[in-house]
């Protein structure tokens, strides 16, 4: 991925840029990702938080995980794009959703979560996944 990678939400209002590889990248076909996004899934990237610049405000939304565990799925609060995802079992790490990058083309999942959810016309081909939660 080439980067510094830059992005942000519909409106502008939430900006962000990182550098670095991210650890992983992603696709997440769960229930909750499907209704906060509207659509068939979660294009996601983790990164150190510190690899990761953001500008900007975004309201923060408790959500739960299938375990019970807390989610905050923070998105700007003018537009209403997720934008972020943190969890706090791994606390130094942001999740950013892929598709509010300013240039997606090198997005390159290495693993989709949650294909028990998947959206039946989904094809990723040569996509590892797993039918729920990573690990
Ligand atoms: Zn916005
Ligand atoms: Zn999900």
């Amino acid at each position: 991925m080439t980067t510094p990678k830059t992005g942000g939400c519909l409106c502008g209002a939430v900006r962000y840029s990182f550098t670095g590889e991210p650890l992983m990248q992603a696709v997440c076909h769960c229930k909750n990702c499907q209704r906060q996004s509207g659509s068939g899934w979660s294009m996601l990237v983790g990164l150190p938080k510190a690899a990761v610049e953001i500008e900007g405000e975004v309201t923060t939304y408790t959500d739960h995980g299938t375990s019970g565990d807390e989610v905050y799925r923070q998105f700007c609060p003018t537009c209403g794009s997720p934008v972020f995802t943190r969890v706090p079992s791994q606390p130094d790490m942001i999740f950013i959703k892929a598709g509010t990058f300013d240039d997606t083309s090198d997005f390159a999942p290495q693993i989709q979560f949650w294909t028990a959810s998947k959206q039946d016309w989904i094809e990723l081909e040569g996509v590892p996944g797993v039918p729920g939660n990573p690990g």
